[in-house]
């Protein structure tokens, strides 16, 4: 990151200053979040992520996201993990491709909860750090978030592209400044199942969790 990188005044849809913001984990987050704090937004982060499997692996992701933001003093409100709905919600779609069906699930899903907590404490914006992942199909996030917003008058889902702009060249110097831990799936179960058969196929080793730190030699 270079040092002489002046920040653009990012502006929240209606021109509001007051944002929930649904976090993934804290590399995806982490740029996100410097944005808003050079923009004078005022935000809070919402981690509601019961897609993460297994246990172990969401304490990793949940605690790092917690440990930045309390570096930046930054409100963390910590939702459920309520895997019991999140696999109730995904049954037929087991076999589904990543940026498939069962991740239109599973963002409508995050979203809800978030647009619901949003409509319950006062908060007229909501967006996500879900779409900085090169990996993510943007327009699918957006239309959940947007959908998931659309239930409650008065409430936007800002769908701004944090990628842009440098924001994931970012990511990953900010992620390798903070010594993040690196996960190395998207969060499922079956994507867990799913990237694991790639990397064998590939004679790689299986995933092993809470090993990778972003800035460690790989
Ligand atoms: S691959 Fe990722 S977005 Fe899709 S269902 Fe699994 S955890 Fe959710």
């Amino acid at each position: 990151m270079t040092d002489d990188f002046q920040r653009p005044v990012l502006t929240p849809p209606d021109g509001q200053k007051k944002v929930l913001l649904h976090s993934c984990c804290a590399p995806c987050s982490g740029e996100v979040m410097e944005a808003m704090t050079a923009s004078g937004i005022d935000y809070t982060i919402f981690f509601y992520n019961p897609n993460i499997h297994p246990k172990e692996e969401y304490l990793l992701r949940k605690e790092e996201n917690i440990r930045f933001a309390e570096k930046h003093d930054v409100p963390f409100v910590d939702a459920d993990y309520d895997t019991t709905n999140w696999f109730k919600r995904a049954k037929g779609m087991e076999w589904e491709p990543e940026r498939g069906a069962r991740c239109t699930m599973c963002f409508d899903m995050r979203f809800e909860r978030t647009a619901l907590y949003a409509h319950e404490n006062g908060f007229p914006v909501i967006t996500s750090s879900l779409g900085i992942s090169r990996w993510k199909n943007m327009t699918q996030i957006n239309d959940c978030g947007e959908r998931a917003a659309a239930h409650y008058p008065g409430l936007a889902y800002w769908t701004f592209n944090w990628r842009k702009g440098g924001g994931a060249a970012r990511m990953i110097d900010i992620s390798k400044r903070e010594h993040f831990y690196q996960q190395e799936y998207c969060g499922c179960v079956y994507s867990l199942r799913d990237t694991n058969a790639h990397r064998v196929s590939q004679g790689r080793e299986e995933i092993r969790i809470g090993e990778l730190y972003y800035g460690d030699a790989q």
